[in-house]
């Protein structure tokens, strides 16, 4: 009988593919991913330790577990718990220390093994843990991913093509977690985003901690690949209609990949380039390698090479030693960038991280009253964004059933979600919309031919007999 499992993601999108490698990795074993966790007999927690609000919400929902654990136990059943992801690895044994009812803690470079740690865990008493990090990758130990049926592997994809990070930014866990930089060969990334294709993918969003770094090989270039030719290489893709990237650090934004936001079609006119502070002097104590002179600069290029093109942020207030004075440079900065939406986040120290080790500590009060100030200016920016679209006409990439019945929902070019009346057979289409509301949240709109006719991207018109696959 199949076994079940259910499958937890916390952080970043790259948690999101991982997860889905994970439940790729079980299925030889007999499990099927479920979406009641009660009836899970495994449950993987995809952890996230960015920051410590979000590492903290993995203990309280072990908490949460043990008691379900416990129930299945009593009618005779079996619930095995595994904390995977950033907190596994950056924790480790004291994650089985802490939550003694967990079976397995295993980090983003090992989850391949999951299916010995499962046996492991069965055979012996105390909780199977690997935290290594193996010299050869863990891609090439990962069986053929069973496109299409995992969420973040539908209409829209995600696929993993740089792992890890070597910027070493005083704030960041990454590097600690994620293991130093590595690419995969342009030609793997070529075959999944292939199949992911073959399975309904209208879009793949390329991921990596610093994307635009991706250096893979590729004999086809004369060695290596980086992402504006490994875009190019995608781009051919029959069938594929649309490509993203994310996340990209400003240091590595190349003339060739921003000239590709003006020469290839199918390269969406959006960007998430994270600046995280207006200061020159916090820039520097961060590690960030440039100024904000340089960002300015990479924007009016983009703005040039693309001048449809939205972008996005992230940003960090009170990080250690930040003055008001720096804080106004980075509201000068917002101001003049002109964001289509941001995140922002409170400075939170990370155990083992340069930063954590300073005593300038910004007092948390000081920190959220900056915070909501940053958080107002941003949703104005996003706010008159949203609302700068209402009378245009834009193709949608239709994903799923919208929030009422007889809905669709699509992304804009700019990510914005668009909801119209329409037939669930638009999804998996680009179709043409035109917005008639804009809320901060996203966009309302018409079809602009009433139904969806003179649609392009279906599976059926690019000749590949299937239905577009929709995320769970
Ligand atoms: N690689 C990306 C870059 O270079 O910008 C960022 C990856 S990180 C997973 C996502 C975001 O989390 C960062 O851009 C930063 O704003 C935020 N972040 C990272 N460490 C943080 C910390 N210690 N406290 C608060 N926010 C943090
Ligand atoms: Fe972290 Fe991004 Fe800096 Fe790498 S580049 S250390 S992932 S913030």
């Amino acid at each position: 009988m199949a076994k079940k499992l259910y499958v937890k993601t916390f952080g970043c999108q790259m948690n999101v593919y991982d997860s889905a490698r994970m439940a790729d990795v079980l299925a030889p074993l007999g499990y099927r991913s479920t979406t009641e966790i009660e009836d899970a007999d495994l449950v993987v927690l995809n952890t996230c330790h960015i920051r410590e609000k979000a590492a903290e919400k993995v203990y309280s929902e072990l908490g949460r577990l043990r008691a379900l654990k416990q129930a299945r136990q009593r009618g005779g059943g079996e619930m095995l718990l595994a904390v995977a992801g950033c907190v596994a690895q950056a924790e480790g044994e004291e994650v089985a220390a802490r939550a003694p009812y967990v079976d397995i803690v295993v980090g983003p470079q090992a989850y391949h093994r999951l299916p010995d740690m499962v046996a492991r865990a069965r055979r012996e008493r105390r909780a199977a843990v690997d935290t290594s990090m193996p010299a050869d990758s863990r891609f090439d130990h990962l069986p053929e991913e069973l496109a299409g049926r995992q969420p973040g592997r539908g209409v829209s994809s995600f696929l993993t093509v740089q792992e890890g990070c070597d910027r070493f930014c005083t704030f960041c866990v990454v590097p600690y977690t994620r293991g130093a930089e590595e690419s995969r060969p342009a030609a793997d990334v070529d075959a999944e985003a292939r199949r992911l294709v073959a399975a309904g993918a209208r879009e793949v969003v390329l991921l990596g901690q610093n994307v635009n770094a991706y250096h893979g090989a590729d004999d086809a270039k004369g060695g290596e690949a980086d992402l504006a030719g490994l875009i190019g290489r995608l781009a051919g893709i029959r069938g594929l209609e649309r490509l993203r990237y994310t996340t990209s650090h400003p240091r590595d934004m190349t003339p060739a990949l921003i000239e590709a936001h003006g020469t290839e079609p199918k390269l969406m006119p959006f960007l998430h380039l994270p600046v995280q502070s207006g200061s020159n002097r916090i820039l520097a104590t961060m590690n960030r390698g440039h100024g904000a002179d340089r960002y300015l600069e990479l924007v009016e290029a983009l703005r040039a090479a693309q001048p449809r093109i939205a972008l996005s942020s992230d940003f960090i207030v009170g990080f250690p030693g930040e003055t008001e004075a720096d804080f106004e440079e980075t509201m000068a900065l917002v101001r003049e960038v002109e964001y289509a939406q941001a995140f922002s986040f409170k400075y939170s120290p990370r155990p083992g991280t340069p930063a954590a080790e300073r005593d300038d500590r910004v007092p948390g009060e000081v920190a959220a009253e900056r915070l909501s100030r940053l958080q107002r200016l941003l949703d104005e920016q996003k706010r008159r964004f949203n609302a700068s679209m209402v009378g245009q006409t834009l193709p949608v990439l239709f994903e799923r059933r919208g929030r009422h019945p007889g809905q669709v929902a699509g992304r804009t070019p700019y990510m914005q979600w668009l909801h119209v009346e329409g037939d669930e057979s638009l999804i998996g289409a680009v179709a043409e919309a035109t917005v008639t509301d804009a809320s901060p949240n996203g966009l309302r709109g018409e079809l602009a031919d009433g139904r969806g006719a003179g649609t392009h991207g279906r599976a059926e018109a690019a000749g590949l007999g299937v239905a577009g696959g929709v995320p769970a």
